[in-house]
């Protein structure tokens, strides 16, 4: 089992899946979601049409199209609204859910962007926190993890939530 933290855009990675954080039409946005997108190419706007949006906390799956990436799997984030109104169990159901989706499809291999962290406002220490708490909690053997951090500082926010949990 690997769980680590890299650095980069998560386009680059050579994962079978790419977790996008879409928002909840699934039709792109800026950000990650229009990172994976564009590396992607139009063939998944075309197959995300399809879908009929997605809830917050929940997770779809497509393929992965122009990406080294197999598959992407699409969860919608929670918007940070001060923090009392279910952020949290919102968020690590994204991580829940995306892990079934890895799950039924024996996915080997994912990578996750920092979902709700940025135009979404999550404070990003907190995220993390829950983004490793979640996916140590439901993770099994053989497979490998990642956490990508679209920044040095953003990685290190991402490290200490992993050292600490350790
Ligand atoms: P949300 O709407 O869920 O907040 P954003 O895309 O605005 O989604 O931001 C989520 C996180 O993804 C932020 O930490 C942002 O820095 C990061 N990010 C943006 N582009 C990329 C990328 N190409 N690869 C990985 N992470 C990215």
């Amino acid at each position: 089992m690997t769980f680590r933290v890299v650095t980069g855009s998560i386009t680059d990675l050579d994962v079978e899946a790419v977790v996008n954080a879409a928002n909840s039409t699934l039709l792109g946005g800026g950000g990650v979601d229009g990172a994976i997108h564009r590396a992607a190419g139009p063939g998944l706007l075309a197959e995300c049409r399809t879908l009929g949006g997605c809830l917050p906390g929940q997770a779809k799956l497509t393929g992965g199209y122009d990406l080294k990436a197999r598959y992407v799997i699409h969860t919608v984030g929670p918007v940070w609204r001060g923090g009392d109104r279910g952020e949290d169990t919102t968020l690590a159901s994204c991580y829940h859910e995306s892990l079934r989706v890895v799950r039924e499809r024996r996915i080997r291999s994912v990578a996750f962007p920092a979902i709700s962290t940025g135009v979404y406002g999550f404070p990003k220490p907190l995220a993390a926190q829950i983004a490793v708490m979640t996916l140590r909690e439901k993770m099994w053997e053989d497979m490998e993890v990642l956490l990508c951090a679209f920044s040095a500082p953003d990685a290190a926010i991402l490290q200490a939530a992993l050292d600490k949990e350790t």
